[in-house]
């Protein structure tokens, strides 16, 4: 037990059970992952809060709830392969972790993709590779994936994401036309040359820079 552990509890409890997530299995891995260790020592106090905090180099851990609700949207089995695009602070992929068997992340900026490298291994996660390259071209070395998960808004959806999915395997995406706003896209290949997309409403990401997101 940590001395976050009520904390921890209640943002389960209202943040996430309350709002309608539903699957147990994101739940629980919600109430191991210690989310303070993945903020400054400044912002422990308030990692369970309803909010993204910032981490530094004007990005953010995102807020639990969107955590949650993205790790739902993905339908992940434990024997899944995940990809996650804009590691931060490496919490997300910490969730995804607990939920398939093996998750890659990729952060373009390399003070991030260092610290979320060692806050990784300080938690002991131990299936999250974690690359620093251009993650708007995906990781085509060890694709294709069951699920992809975009943590960044992409003015569109890049078709290499898309292609590095397995058939039946889902990619959930902020994109808007703004920098600012974007909608949560669901897509789904349901076979080699077919794709579905819901969209689930509106949300608030910092960009996807990169080859196929905004200039930077
Ligand atoms: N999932 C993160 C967490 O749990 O802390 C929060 C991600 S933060 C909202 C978005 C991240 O995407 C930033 O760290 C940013 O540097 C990264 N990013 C933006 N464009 C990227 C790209 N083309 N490839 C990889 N990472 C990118």
């Amino acid at each position: 037990m940590d001395r976050f552990a009520e904390n921890r509890e209640n943002m389960v409890l209202r943040q996430l059970e309350g709002r309608g997530i539903r699957d147990g299995r994101i739940l629980a891995a919600m109430r191991k992952v210690p989310r303070h260790r993945f903020v400054s020592q400044r912002l422990q106090d308030h990692a369970y809060r309803d909010m993204p905090l910032a981490i530094g180099h004007y990005q953010t851990i995102s807020q639990p709830y969107v955590v949650a609700l993205m790790c739902e949207l993905l339908q992940l089995s434990e024997t899944d392969t995940a990809l996650e695009i804009g590691t931060g602070s490496g919490y997300a992929a910490a969730v995804l972790s607990q939920l398939c068997e093996k998750v890659i992340t990729i952060e373009r900026i390399p003070e991030l993709t260092n610290k979320a490298r060692s806050t990784l291994v300080e938690a002991e996660v131990p299936n999250v590779e974690v690359h620093c390259c251009d993650g708007s071209l995906g990781f085509p070395d060890q694709a294709p994936y069951d699920a992809i998960l975009v943590s960044a808004g992409a003015p569109t959806t890049p078709d290499s994401l898309m292609q590095q999915l397995k058939p039946g395997g889902r990619l959930v995406i902020p994109v808007g036309t703004t920098q600012s706003r974007q909608d949560l896209l669901r897509i789904r290949r349901t076979s080699e040359t077919s794709f579905e997309t819901e969209n689930l409403g509106g949300v608030a990401f910092v960009p996807l820079i990169g080859e196929m997101g905004w200039a930077n």
